[in-house]
């Protein structure tokens, strides 16, 4: 078989990914159709997202929903037959496809009010099933919680005192944010084959209070991304949320598979790795992926990576280092309330509960400040997969890289080939999944 006639099926993958943008604009958050792009005009604002980077004009255009289903189904249809003849070598690319085009197919099905439970969207966006949970597990953090936050009081307050306390004071943001960035790019740089020219200009504005940043693409070419990230002054961060704003979604993170997709799309001409759907596979291996790099910078050690918080983000910060013996307890309780957040969009989206009950929920186990939590669940439906493709696709990356590697240098290496293949998260999920690394 031609390898032009899959160009023209994962073509038809992108068009209709790109016209469903159309009715589910942050959907794509990478797109890249040529070789090299750069801003030539000044004609845009700092005040609001623009996503994809690019204008995409008339590729939005011409179809309805229900268009897209059918057509969708079809494409399937399509490469399933292909499959049939398939060579050995394409298999992976073909079963890409084929599970690319099922999330098309189940996220236009969301879009146009069909139901589905809650693991059946997850299954069909992302190629990933959360597993149920154990509340013993949030019930003995509370303990813990209880019994290691400084201060006197419930529970609750101490953990929006901690909160607080952690937090980088105003004038403070732009020098915790800007060694924080240097600090993870050296570590990208070092360990994954990228340009070491690509760390983004940071600038530093008022967003409104609920915007953590606002990117804006100014070009790119084989192995350059100019790329300028505005951070917020008016946005809370802490100390773990700037080593997730920093490391997760800048290098090693996304801004890494970024390059590394883009260098793979000029290398293959394949149309399919032009772009990243939100809720796809795809953007599951880019989430849990990110989350782990993090991890990997500092070889897995919490002791090192709470070194790093506390001699840059809290000296930079100027906040009482004291605190920093509280962040290993505390990043495990921010990575178990994504488990938590999870339970009460998935109970939510089942009708097992209603907003009242799930914001009680997530109030009794501290992940929503007290008479936050009903307002928090309006928040969270906003993206209702996103704690199976960042916190549930992080535990599964760590499980297959567990059973992969024997160390963090292999990881590294690991992560590379994966960013630049027809990875399968269903293959990652069951460790069934291999490559040449
Ligand atoms: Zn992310």
């Amino acid at each position: 078989m031609s390898e032009t006639i899959l160009n023209s099926l994962a073509q038809r993958y992108v068009d209709l990914t790109l016209c469903k943008t159309k009715y589910d604009p942050w959907d794509v958050y990478w797109y890249a159709d040529k070789p090299f792009w750069r801003r030539e005009s000044m004609n845009f604002s700092r005040e609001y997202k623009i996503y994809p980077y690019v204008d995409l004009g008339e590729k939005k255009e011409g179809r309805t929903l229900k268009n897209i289903l059918d057509e969708s189904v079809h494409l399937q249809e399509s490469l399933e037959l292909y499959r049939k003849s398939a060579a050995e070598a394409e298999l992976d690319r073909v079963n890409y496809l084929i599970d690319h085009t099922i999330n098309l197919q189940t996220r236009t099905r969301v879009l146009l009010g069909e139901t589905m439970s809650y693991d059946a969207m997850t299954e069909g966006c992302y190629s990933l099933r959360a597993p149920d949970c154990d509340y013993a597990v949030f019930d003995a953090m509370k303990q813990e919680l209880d019994a290691a936050l400084p201060g006197k009081g419930p529970v609750a307050e101490r953990v929006m005192n901690f909160e607080n306390r952690i937090t980088i004071p105003r004038d403070r943001v732009p020098a915790v944010l800007t060694a924080a960035t240097h600090v993870f790019h050296d570590c990208a740089v070092k360990n994954m084959d990228i340009s070491s020219g690509n760390m983004p200009r940071l600038r530093f504005r008022d967003l409104g209070g609920e915007m953590e940043f606002l990117s804006i693409l100014f070009g790119y070419e084989y192995d350059h991304i100019e790329m300028e990230r505005n951070f917020a002054l008016d946005y809370p961060f802490t100390v773990d949320k700037v080593v997730e704003m920093i490391g997760h979604e800048m290098e090693p993170g996304h801004l890494t598979y970024f390059e590394l997709r883009l260098k793979t799309m000029i290398d293959t001409c394949f149309p399919e790795m032009q772009i990243i759907a939100q809720y796809s596979p795809s953007s599951a291996f880019c989430e849990g992926s990110a989350r782990m790099a993090v991890y990997m910078c500092f070889d897995h050690s919490i002791e090192q990576l709470v070194d790093f918080e506390r001699e840059v983000i809290f000296e930079q910060g100027r906040l009482d280092k004291s605190l920093a013996a509280c962040m290993p307890l505390w990043h495990r309780f921010r990575d178990l309330a994504g488990y938590g957040k999870l339970e009460a969009t998935r109970n939510r989206w089942n009708g097992v509960w209603d907003k009242e009950e799930a914001g009680a929920f997530l109030e009794k186990y501290l992940f929503a400040a007290p008479g936050s939590g009903a307002q928090t669940v309006d928040r969270l439906a906003a993206d209702d997969g996103h704690f199976v493709s960042h916190d549930y696709a992080r535990d599964v990356m760590r499980d297959y890289y567990k059973a992969m590697t024997k160390n963090t240098d292999e990881q590294w290496r690991l992560y590379q080939k994966l960013c630049r293949s027809h990875m399968s998260m269903r293959g990652i999920r069951d460790l069934t999944y291999r490559i040449d690394f």
